[in-house]
């Protein structure tokens, strides 16, 4: 029988997309700080992305390691070099993508073999989009945990649409009616419109989702226990275990580059008054018409108020640049805006004393990156479960505003769709936010600084702390199980 303090070992499997790795990684680093083997499935191009983690492994002299298999472009009709999602250069090529993380297993299952009995993992926790992790923990008798990149309000009410066979949809007559989730603590309603999940053609793939998630060993998820109880409980029912160990991000400024902490925005931010600044940033997936950008930029410029506006590289089109710079926009709002082309380093960005505000798509983690920096927000989800955060943050949490965005928008919509918010409402919505000594801005500024509170106090020795230890003591039973009965 194995002693109690067995070497574990996990494997984490993400799924090969910004919102995916960084919050894995970020686990990586908690489980390493508890004195576990860590490995991570990587592949070339991501690991150069990536690589300040292992930088930071080597300074804390913690056990991470990278597993990096090439990812199969060729194979699966990718560009080459095409390796992580946001290097997708067309929505047709999604199916592509999966598949490729499909073929995944085959290498992977390759270096499980060759493993000697020592270093094979005591655990696998699986992304939700690599549903083959099921046969592979049969397979090479490994637990399996699944991660959760979104809220437990997101899987909770989505869960009770589908356990209603979708009958609350049955008295629907048109994509823009509302309808209310049925079942679940709070009255929320959405239109059809808004979640792409009932899409007919996706249910296939949701629905292996949900196998692959049912018959793991439990759930952990990125949230934590105080932001959401009543979802977290109404989710701990559905699944047969539940750990709540976040805000990852909130261990990230430690591991944050030397080059990140010297950016252009930081030191702009600086000179600037506490809490006046809007952050503008729709991750690292939403596409925009040029127009759309446009009228954003000039709903800025009219709300007065000072902005960092980050556009991904993919948006800067030769037009909008054009616009930028020769249409002088930036050279109108110098000193009091400042526009960062590609990436920004979000994290430090939201955690600076000079930002007041974020206007966000409401990726899940942006949100609760928003939510740690305890920041009110403005609410302009596109697609995925951002719909669902949004009502989470205006509804639920009451610590932000809608642009009023009605509809989801796909990846290759935005031009059928067109110019979907007008500059009059992002001038509106960024008053209402940011505005001094309005009444009910201020309550809501004071709700965002306590929950950011409360995410500190979850990590620091909190409920997700404490979460992240009875993890850790379930697969060490697990494992002293495995090995008392073979
Ligand atoms: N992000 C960043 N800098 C950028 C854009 C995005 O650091 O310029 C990070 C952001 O902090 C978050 C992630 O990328 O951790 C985006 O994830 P999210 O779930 O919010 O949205 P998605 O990219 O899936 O739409």
């Amino acid at each position: 029988m194995a002693s109690q303090n067995h070497q574990l070992h996990f494997l984490l499997l993400p799924m090969m997309s910004q919102s995916h790795l960084i919050p894995f990684t970020e686990m990586a680093k908690l489980l390493a700080h508890r004195g576990l083997t860590v490995t991570i499935l990587i592949t070339p191009l991501n690991a150069v992305r990536y690589n300040k983690i292992i930088d930071y492994a080597k300074n804390f002299n913690l056990k991470i390691q990278f597993l990096s298999v090439p990812f199969p472009c060729k194979e699966a009709g990718l560009p080459e070099g095409c390796e992580n999602r946001d290097s997708l250069p067309s929505p047709d090529l999604v199916p592509n993508f999966f598949k490729a993380g499909n073929m995944l297993q085959f290498p992977l299952e390759k270096w499980l073999q060759e493993l000697d009995v020592e270093s094979k993992p005591s655990c696998i926790v699986s992304d939700l989009c690599l549903p083959w992790t099921y046969d592979l923990s049969l397979r090479f008798k490994i637990p399996r945990i699944i991660f959760h990149g979104v809220s437990c309000f997101t899987l909770f009410c989505s869960h009770s649409i589908s356990q209603s066979h979708y009958k609350v949809l049955e008295s629907v007559t048109s994509d823009s009616e509302s309808f209310s989730v049925p079942d679940i603590p709070d009255k929320i309603e959405f239109t059809k419109a808004q979640l792409p999940e009932i899409r007919q053609d996706l249910k296939p793939l949701l629905e292996k989702f949900k196998e692959a998630e049912l018959s793991a060993e439990g759930v952990v998820v990125n949230t934590f226990e105080e932001l959401e109880p009543a979802y977290v409980e109404g989710y701990r029912k559905v699944v047969k275990k539940i750990w709540c160990i976040g805000p990852l991000s909130l261990c990230s400024t430690n591991g944050t580059s030397s080059y990140e902490h010297h950016h252009e925005s930081l030191k702009w931010l600086d000179s600037k008054k506490q809490s006046s600044v809007l952050y503008v940033c729709f991750g690292s997936l939403c596409q925009f018409l040029t127009q759309q950008l446009i009228e954003l930029g000039l709903g800025l410029e009219a709300s007065d108020h000072p902005f960092i506006w980050v556009v991904r590289e993919g948006d800067c089109s030769i037009e909008l640049n054009k616009w930028l710079v020769e249409e002088k926009f930036e050279e109108r709002v110098q000193g009091r805006g400042l526009v960062v082309r590609g990436w920004a380093p979000q994290v430090l960005i939201l955690s600076h004393p000079a930002i007041g505000g974020f206007l966000t798509h409401c990726g899940w983690n942006s949100t609760l990156e928003g939510v740690s920096a305890g920041v009110p927000m403005i609410c302009w989800p596109m697609f995925a479960e951002q719909f669902y955060n949004e009502k989470l943050i205006v509804q639920v949490l009451r610590i932000g505003v809608r642009v009023g965005v009605e509809v989801c928008v796909n990846w290759g919509d935005e031009e059928k769709l067109g110019v979907m918010v007008k500059r009059e409402d992002i001038e509106k919505a960024v008053k209402k936010l940011m505005d001094e000594g309005d009444g009910e801005g201020e309550e809501r500024r004071e709700r965002a600084r306590q929950v950011g509170k409360m995410a500190k106090r979850a990590v620091e020795g909190g409920s997700s702390y404490l979460n992240m230890t009875l993890l850790i003591q379930h697969v060490m039973e697990l494992v002293n199980k495995n090995d008392a009965e073979n």
